[in-house]
């Protein structure tokens, strides 16, 4: 009975290290380690959504933000940037000769997010801390395969398995 219980180990691990299909894509950057600061420095219910997607992100994933306040690595705005061709955007500063994170800035746009509901817009707010975690784009697992899907029209709005096996590969 036990010989069969190690043989059975044995056989879930060679199938747990098949088993997953890797589809996410890292930017080439992430930061020393997994304590990150951030501040959600918005208005109103961004605020409240911008929170709801970093304890999804500490949650679900290694990773392990911390509210910096006015000093954080990460910083957020919400503001009407216009009808330009983003509803989030997030840049990212880093050392180049080793490809760590040093700080990122995450912008909101309400000329579109104006009109979204609360799931929507956590879904951008998730998305775009994605990227400051170090995610690019995933859209080979469709609309609802990654938090990561590059546009709004993504069915997800938590990280997904693919998105948290992204990071947790970085951290
Ligand atoms: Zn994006």
């Amino acid at each position: 009975m036990k010989k069969w219980m190690v043989a059975l180990g044995l056989a879930l691990m060679v199938f747990g290290a098949w088993s997953p299909v890797f589809a996410f894509v890292h930017t080439g950057q992430h930061w020393a380690d997994s304590r990150i600061s951030y501040e959600c420095d918005m208005q109103g219910d961004y605020t409240v959504q911008c929170e709801n997607a970093v304890r999804e992100w500490n949650n679900l994933s290694e990773a392990d933000f911390y509210d910096g306040g006015a000093n954080a690595e990460i910083t957020t705005t919400v503001a009407n940037y216009g009808n330009v061709d983003w509803s989030g955007y997030c840049d990212w500063y880093f050392d180049r000769a080793d490809n760590i994170t040093t700080s990122s800035n995450i912008r909101i746009n309400t000329h579109f997010t104006a009109g979204y509901d609360s799931n929507t817009i956590k879904g951008v707010i998730v998305h775009e801390f994605g990227h400051a975690l170090g995610l690019a784009h995933e859209d080979s697992l469709g609309r609802g395969g990654a938090v990561m899907y590059s546009n709004d029209e993504r069915t997800v709005y938590t990280p997904t398995q693919d998105d948290i096996n992204g990071v947790n590969a970085l951290y």
